[in-house]
C-alpha cells in the first residue's frame, strides 16, 4: 500500500470575506504524480500556499510525512524537503543560468559577495547536471532574462530540483509555454518522478497535460473539493465537466 506524504485535513482559508478554501481534505501519495485542477479562482494556489507555509490556515491540519506542518514557516518546511514553484516564474533575470541554480541552495557564507566563492565541485557538478537534464547546459552562462519564457520555466524547475526536494508542488508549470516545449517539460516532470523519486503535486489548467501526467486528480470548485479520481474518472465526471463549462 502506498503511504501518503502530504495529508490535508479539513483545511479552510479565507481572505476577508472571500472563502478561498473550505474544509478541504486530500492526500498526496508518496512517489506518485497527483494533479490538482479547477476553474480560475477555485482555490488551487491558495491550497499550495497553505501547504508550504506561505500563510497561516484558519482551520484544519496539514501533515508532511506524518508531522504537523501547518504552524511552520516556509523555510522550515522547505528544509524538510517540501518545495513549490510559482504560477508566475521567479528567477533572477539579470543573473546567468548556472548562478540561478547556485544561489538557490542554502549557503553558509555571510555576505552576498562571498556566496559565489563558496561552491564546492560537487555543487557545481550538480548544477551542470541539472541544466543538462532540462536541456539548458549550452545556455548555462546566458543571462536568464534572455531565455524564452518556456526555457525560463525549465530553469525554474532545475532550480527547484537543486534543493533535492522529496515533494515538489508545481503551480501551472506549462502556463504560457508553446506546445513543443510543453511535451519536453512533461517528459522532464515524469523523469523527475521516476528517475529521482520525487513526489509531484501539480496544479494544471491544461486538461490534456494533467490527464497525461497524473495518476490521480483532485478537482476544486468555489474553494471546495468537488471530485477525486483517476484521469478517466475525472474526465467523465459530470460535476467536473459542469464546473469547467460554468467557468467559461
Ligand atoms: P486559483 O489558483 O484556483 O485560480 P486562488 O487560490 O488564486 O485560485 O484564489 C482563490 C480565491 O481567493 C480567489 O477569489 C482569489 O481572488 C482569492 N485570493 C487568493 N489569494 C488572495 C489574497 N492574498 N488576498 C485576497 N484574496 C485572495
Ligand atoms: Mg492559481
Amino acid at each position: 500500500m502506498t503511504s501518503s506524504v502530504i495529508e490535508v485535513d479539513n483545511v479552510s482559508k479565507a481572505f476577508g470575506g472571500v472563502i478561498a478554501n473550505k474544509e478541504i481534505s486530500l492526500t498526496v501519495p508518496n512517489g506518485k504524480i497527483t494533479g490538482l485542477i479547477g476553474p480560475n479562482g477555485s482555490g488551487k494556489t491558495t491550497l499550495f500556499n497553505s501547504i508550504v507555509g506561505y500563510h497561516p490556515i484558519d482551520d484544519g491540519s496539514i501533515k508532511f510525512e506524518g508531522n504537523e506542518i501547518s504552524t511552520m514557516r516556509v523555510q522550515e518546511i522547505a528544509r524538510l524537503g517540501l518545495i513549490r514553484t510559482f504560477q508566475q516564474t521567479r528567477i533572477f533575470s539579470k543573473m546567468n543560468c548556472i548562478d540561478n541554480l547556485l544561489i538557490s541552495i542554502p549557503h553558509r557564507t555571510a555576505t552576498f559577495k562571498d556566496m559565489f566563492r563558496s561552491y564546492d565541485p560537487e555543487t557545481l557538478d550538480k548544477a551542470e547536471a541539472l541544466l543538462e537534464f532540462v536541456g539548458l547546459y549550452q545556455k548555462r552562462f546566458l543571462i536568464a532574462g534572455e531565455l524564452s519564457f518556456g526555457q525560463q520555466r525549465l530553469l525554474e524547475f532545475a532550480t527547484a530540483l537543486m534543493n533535492e526536494p522529496k515533494v515538489l508542488l508545481l503551480d501551472e508549470p506549462t502556463a504560457g509555454i508553446n506546445p513543443t516545449l510543453i511535451n519536453g517539460l512533461i517528459d522532464r516532470l515524469k523523469r523527475a518522478n521516476t528517475d529521482f523519486g520525487i513526489t509531484l503535486f501539480v496544479i494544471e489548467h491544461n486538461m490534456r497535460v494533467i490527464m497525461n501526467l497524473a495518476e490521480n486528480i483532485y478537482c476544486l470548485a468555489h474553494g471546495e473539493l468537488l471530485a477525486h479520481g483517476t484521469p478517466d474518472e475525472i474526465q467523465n465526471d459530470q460535476r467536473v465537466i459542469d464546473a469547467y463549462l460554468g467557468a467559461h
